[in-house]
């Protein structure tokens, strides 16, 4: 905090890279790519770590595709989700080659298709399907049934692949499915990979080949005290119904999630006669979740404090906003001027910051061994408005 001030996520190299390999090496000989989930953090010294081990990458825009390219990652061993690709999307990943479009829609097929033929190429696809399984997840982060936006019907899904089998600019490639994040049993990823199963056995039927199945990403990890899934098992459990085919997995937050942390600073204390309250440098344009999704992350401090005022505090951030709180109800022993850490930090954590309310958004630091690296600077306040501009009269 000294070096880089507060707030301030830290990230550490080791974990994420332990992380990304419980996944790959669970897989052993059977064919695989685990492709990390961009949207959980995108910074380029993230993606970079995981390049540089094999990783692949699941991407959902522009952004994060050109993210993946500058920090070493490689075009074919991305594959493109989301609802919404717009034409210059479609044709950036089409001229730099990705892996595979999962699509969304038919009408995302039609306009997939149109962009190839205007190139002259090619597009691998996948059909994100809906399996409609719940995954007794947050609403928010749940994904896979009938009443989300993404994916298409699993009953619909035989349409859009004989329409993009007898096209000659879509590549049938993968059938492909996310259920939801932050899913802490296995039994809702079995059930969808057995509806998954099935559609593929009438696809085959139909002389329709799958080469891959995307099972999408979705693993949680322990927050609170929480049990979760243990990888090893689950894509053992995987294996044993797919055969030969490949899988494709698109993990985010349980790559990054417990190798992040945020630290924040007691600015000062607060108490009456209801609640106390300890008010920190950090808010809820810098981490979202608790406001968001009320979300628990652990607290520690970051030095024990026993001369503090112990109290079940409740930290909150500087915004005009009763929802700005980090936590709630936490036995700690504060002074003003301690710094708090807010453990598995790592996903949704940074890439959901905004500078709402003015605020610059913090500093990025990897620890990599006994070093530490600054990977994003922290924004200056002329930052803030360097690209607005007044009318004049
Ligand atoms: C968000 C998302 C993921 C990653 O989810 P996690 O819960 O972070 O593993 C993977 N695939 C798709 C399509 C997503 O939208």
């Amino acid at each position: 905090m000294a070096v880089y001030g507060s707030p301030l996520y830290v990230y550490s190299r080791h974990d994420i890279e332990r992380n990304w390999l419980e996944f790959d090496q669970a897989f052993g000989q059977h064919p695989h790519l685990v492709c990390y989930a961009v949207k959980a953090n995108s910074n380029l010294a993230v993606l970079n770590t995981l390049a540089k081990i094999g990783s692949g990458f699941d991407i959902v825009s522009q952004g994060e595709l050109e993210r993946v390219l500058a920090a070493g990652g490689q075009a074919n061993r991305c594959v493109f989700s989301g609802v919404a690709k717009t034409k210059q999307e479609i044709k950036r990943a089409l001229e730099v080659g990705v892996r595979c479009f999962n699509v969304e829609s038919a009408s995302e097929l039609d306009r997939i298709e149109a962009i190839a033929k205007s190139l002259n190429t090619q597009a691998p696809i996948s059909i994100r399907v809906n399996p409609n399984v719940d995954a007794k997840t947050h609403p928010y982060i749940s994904t896979g049934l009938k009443e989300n936006k993404f994916g298409v019907d699993i009953d619909d899904a035989m349409d859009l692949y004989q329409r993009a089998q007898d096209s000659e600019y879509l590549n049938v490639q993968g059938l492909d499915c996310h259920i939801g994040s932050q899913i802490t049993e296995v039994s809702p990823f079995l059930d969808a990979l057995d509806k998954v199963l099935t559609l593929v056995e009438q696809l085959n039927k139909n002389g329709i080949e799958i080469t891959h199945l995307d099972l999408g990403g979705g693993v949680g990890i322990v927050y609170d005290d929480e049990r979760t899934i243990d990888i090893k098992a689950y894509v053992e459990a995987m294996i044993a119904k797919v055969g030969n085919i490949e899988i494709i997995l698109e993990p985010g937050r349980a790559v990054v999630g417990n190798a992040g942390i945020f630290i924040t600073k007691v600015e000062f204390l607060k108490q009456n006669s209801e609640h106390s309250f300890a008010i920190i440098d950090g808010a809820m344009n810098d981490l979202l979740r608790p406001s968001f999704y009320n979300a628990y992350h652990q607290v520690l401090p970051v030095n024990e404090n026993s001369n503090g005022i112990q109290a079940s505090w409740d930290l909150v951030g500087p915004i005009c906003e009763t929802g700005d709180f980090l936590a709630k109800d936490r036995d700690l022993s504060l002074s003003q001027g301690d710094y708090l850490a807010l453990m598995s930090a790592g996903a949704y954590g940074f890439t959901m910051s905004s500078n709402y309310n003015s605020r610059p958004r913090v500093a990025e630091v990897m620890v990599d061994g006994d070093q530490h690296h600054l990977v994003r600077e922290r924004e200056t306040i002329q930052d803030l408005f360097y690209n607005e501009s007044i009318i004049n009269g």
